[in-house]
């Protein structure tokens, strides 16, 4: 459904964000993408349909004149910095960007009486899972400040609500994977962390090999099982949010998975079985802060987005993933 106002997408040039750009875009949305291009790329937008600013969402003027030129009905704020063990070593860095930059949006956002908000939050804000799959009811304990600069920034807008009416979803996502189906946008992130990129670039030479992170967790095969959600269905579940929001749904978080876990050795053998190729791997210690699993509960998505995943087999990651890498930009924007 789309309307009338403008949808601001802050981090729009990112890697959700610019997938979720495209997908609001096949809905015939008008959007404003708000990105400084310190992570994203603005070869990821299709510029002859978007309004694209490059700028930093904690410059007051250049948001206000934004507010002020455009009618916003909502903002959709991806724009974050979300590597773990940076935020960890560089915690003011997380805070600076995650939690007080986007203060100056939402100020300018109560001036000029935009109150839809949808919020890229993480399961990274439950800290170590207490029990599994993980409902929405789920303690929020952050242990890092990756996580926890998501987990503040829900209480503010919480707040706001109170204060002001500002309605929010906050999508907090588990493992974000996969690429659009057409190979023409992906993900494109340095340095990359991810284990799907990581073991396609382990096969292309890029990297020498992978290296799984711990084999003695208390799994079935002794490595750590996620729940892979690939970034298409990420994009679609923020139009629902929208959709909601715009029904006069009251403030509210989501989980968005699959309410699927595998582990690290089976991507990777579902890494080999889709690209026909071996994958060198080799076998270090655990990673600091890694729980030995996270499966998302999604029943809340379904109940109040009527949100589910379509692609709920990791093979449809690793393919999409595969034909990014093995297109003509070969995974990467520029060179
Ligand atoms: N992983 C790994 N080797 C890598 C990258 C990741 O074994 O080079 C593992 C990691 O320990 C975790 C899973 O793969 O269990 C997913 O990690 P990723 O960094 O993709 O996402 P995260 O869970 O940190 O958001």
């Amino acid at each position: 459904m789309s309307s009338s106002g403008s949808l601001l997408v802050t981090g729009g040039a990112g890697y959700i964000g610019s997938h979720t750009v495209r997908h609001l875009l096949s809905m015939h949305e008008r959007i404003i993408v708000l990105d400084n291009l310190v992570f994203g790329h603005v070869e990821a937008l299709p510029l002859d349909r978007v309004t694209f600013v490059r700028g930093d969402m904690s410059d007051a003027a250049l948001i206000d004149s934004l507010f002020a030129q455009h009618k916003i009905e909502a903002v959709l704020h991806f724009a974050a910095f979300a590597f773990v063990g940076e935020s960890v070593t560089d915690p003011l860095k997380y805070y600076r960007n995650n939690l007080a930059a986007p203060l100056t949006l939402l100020d300018t956002m109560q001036k000029h009486g935009c109150k839809m908000f949808i919020f890229s939050s993480t399961c990274a804000t439950y800290g170590d899972p207490q029990f599994m799959p993980m409902s929405e009811d789920h303690p929020q304990q952050p242990v890092n400040p990756y996580g926890a600069s998501k987990w503040m920034l829900e209480r503010v807008l919480r707040d706001c609500g109170t204060a002001w009416g500002l309605q929010c979803v906050f999508l907090r996502y588990f493992n974000a994977s996969g690429c659009d189906l057409d190979g023409e946008i992906g993900e494109d992130h340095t340095p990359e962390t991810h284990l799907i990129p990581r073991i396609l670039m382990a096969i292309t030479g890029e990297i020498e090999a992978i290296t799984v992170f711990g084999s003695d967790y208390p799994t079935p095969d002794g490595t750590c099982i996620r729940d892979y959600i690939h970034v298409n269905d990420l994009a679609s579940a923020h139009a629902q949010a929208l959709d909601y929001l715009r029904k006069g749904g009251e403030t509210t978080a989501v989980n968005l998975g699959t309410g699927r876990g595998f582990s690290v050795k089976e991507i990777i053998q579902t890494a080999e079985a889709v690209t026909g190729k071996t994958v060198p791997v080799q076998y270090g210690p655990r990673r600091a802060g890694d729980p030995s699993e996270l499966i998302c509960n999604p029943a809340r998505a379904k109940s109040v987005l009527g949100w589910e995943a379509q692609f709920k087999d990791p093979r449809s990651h690793i393919e999409s993933a595969w034909k990014w890498m093995t297109g003509p930009r070969k995974g990467r924007y520029s060179a």
